[in-house]
């Protein structure tokens, strides 16, 4: 049966107790007490007429008050509604009124700022937070007389008061989480506690080799978790040093949730700096590793972590954007005793769909994302609709399974769109199956360049570029033409080495040019210090693309 998401906090705090959860700044906070401040948040929450069917927007960067503050929200009953720390106002603005968010829990930092975005917005109660709290939660900032100190939600006593409200896991929302907007406009994805709890597990028991139970509705349960089960093999006793925002599905899923559930503790950095991620990497013998691949390009370039003994890690995860297959090639020789997984996923999924079987039949195919995890189904249908296309043919990869999300907020035709009568969620990557269920994204339709009337897909092209001695990053996007309606560009970012320096915009194009068919050939190079991606890890083509047009026109 289908359990709420603070089901998982719960148990975790039961198991590892005085086990360190979370480490920020040095300081430590185990199991135990983060479970007694998610439930003095919580406690605090419903106190103040926050509960079910209320929504809290969490605006705040990873910190140590994050996880308190995210089980409280949902063991309140209420229902978590991240947003990107770096949102413009005018956006922040937009996704607080479209969530209907009653609370906003903040940062100190940003508060005038956030400020300022409020007037128009059903936000009722500030909660406040900062770089204080992070080495002393019980620290009292200054503040407004209408704001609350997050320390004073914090500091509660829970007692014997465990909230964990009466809510529906089938029907009540947990989080309400928005799009990246990478590829346009960002939109509320509504996601019950019964979907994320299903997508924790899946996520977790497929990185980990543990075989989860289904039960009669064919759901994922929560064995292993309420239970003394072998789970988790591969995480358990492991050591992170956290490289994904909270914010952002993989983040919230994988990380967070993911983390708790496995015991770990995880090292909290509140944003990605390749040096000091390699100094506590070490410090703290992290046993695994995630993110998406612009952090493995970064990381690649600090001779820290070039040279460093990382035997110990047993596992790398990557997700959120293609993986090419040279990055895993220069991952593996770093990290020897590395399993190296790949997974894919969207936020309307909740996180993962699919991932290559390394713990399983241990059968990685480079370039793929591997096969269905449990309990979901992968389909290949005709961009334009019809019925499901054989292996080997491309089209628009459809996902069906209990992490498919109810819908888009307010949005019916959206939803209407995007989720087909059968069940089938259509995603707006172009994909293929292989013989044996293995699927490999193509591209997004939407960065998809029309070459004289030929699709031209960046990403394939991106996969040769990084193979290219010296280059570093890339990026493809197509310059407006008159003639040929758009032509391939490629952005470039030189390695610092004799290779990176030598590089000109004809040596590449011709290393790239003589491997591809003649209608997809580069037509031109523009380097750059460093490709656009958001906090999420995916490029910004459209910034890119941008550029292009604007130097049309
Ligand atoms: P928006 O959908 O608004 O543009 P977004 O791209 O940031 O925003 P997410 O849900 O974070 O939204 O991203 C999902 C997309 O990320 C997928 O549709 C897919 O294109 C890409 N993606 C995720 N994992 C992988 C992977 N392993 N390989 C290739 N692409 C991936």
């Amino acid at each position: 049966p289908a359990v709420p998401v603070g089901s998982i906090l719960r148990a975790a705090v039961r198991r590892w107790g005085d086990r360190t959860a979370f480490v920020d700044h040095d300081v430590p906070l185990t199991y135990t007490e983060l479970g007694a401040r998610a439930h003095a948040v919580a406690n605090w929450l419903a106190d103040h007429g926050v509960g079910r069917g209320d929504v809290v927007a969490v605006h705040i960067p990873n910190c140590r008050q994050y996880p308190a503050v995210y089980y409280g929200v949902l063991l309140a009953g209420a229902t978590f509604s991240p947003t990107n720390p770096l949102l413009p106002a005018a956006d922040l603005a937009a996704q607080l009124t479209d969530a209907g968010a009653r609370v906003l829990v903040t940062w100190d930092q940003v508060l005038p700022f956030v400020r300022s975005a409020l007037a128009a917005t059903p936000v009722q109660t500030v909660v406040v937070t900062g770089e204080a709290h992070t080495l002393d939660l019980d620290a009292r900032l200054e503040l407004e007389p209408e704001d609350v100190d997050l320390a004073e939600l914090l500091a509660g006593d829970p007692g014997d008061r465990h909230l964990d409200a009466d809510v529906d896991p089938a029907a009540d929302l947990a989080h309400l989480a928005y799009t990246g907007g990478t590829t346009g406009v960002s939109k509320g994805v509504e996601l019950p506690h019964r979907a994320v709890v299903t997508n924790v597990l899946q996520s977790a028991c497929w990185s980990s080799g543990s075989v989860p139970d289904l039960d009669e509705a064919g759901d994922v349960t929560l064995r292993q978790v309420l239970g003394r089960d072998e789970y988790p093999t591969a995480l358990g006793e492991g050591r992170l040093v956290n490289l994904t925002p909270w914010f952002h599905a993989m983040g919230a899923i994988g990380y967070l949730n993911g983390m708790v559930m496995a015991g770990t503790m995880t090292v909290v950095h509140m944003r990605f700096d390749p040096v000091r991620y390699v100094e506590d990497a070490a410090r703290y013998a992290v046993t695994s590793i995630g993110g998406a691949p612009p952090v493995f390009v970064a990381l690649l370039q600090v001779p820290g972590f070039l040279e460093g003994d990382w035997s110990g890690v047993r596992g790398v995860s990557s997700g959120a954007a293609p993986l090419p297959v040279t990055l895993i090639e220069r991952l593996q020789q770093v990290l020897p005793n590395a399993v190296i997984g790949e997974g894919y996923g969207l936020t309307e999924v909740t996180m993962q769909a699919t991932g290559n079987p390394v713990y399983r039949s241990g059968t990685r195919k480079p370039g793929t994302v591997g096969v269905p995890i449990f309990d979901t189904e992968i389909s290949i249908q005709p961009l334009g609709g019809g019925a499901p296309l054989p292996p080997g043919e491309r089209g628009e990869v459809c996902i069906r399974g209990p992490q498919v999300m109810r819908g888009y907020a307010h949005r019916p035709e959206a939803t209407a769109e995007a989720i087909d009568p059968d069940g089938w969620f259509h995603t707006g990557d172009v994909g293929v199956l292989d013989e044996d269920g293995y699927l490999a994204i193509v591209d997004r339709t939407k960065d998809m360049l029309l070459y004289k009337g030929y699709n031209v897909f960046p990403r394939e092209l991106e996969e040769v570029l990084f193979g290219v001695p010296g280059v570093a990053g890339a990026a493809v996007v197509g310059r407006p033409d008159e003639e040929a309606g758009e032509l391939p560009v490629a952005y470039v970012v030189r390695k610092a080495d004799d290779a990176g320096a030598a590089l000109t915009a004809e040596s590449v194009m011709a290393a790239v040019n003589d491997r591809v068919t003649p209608y997809k050939r580069l037509r031109d190079v523009v380097f750059i210090d460093a490709i656009p991606v958001s906090a999420a890890g995916k490029v910004l083509k459209r910034e890119l693309a941008a550029r292009e047009r604007a130097a049309v026109t």
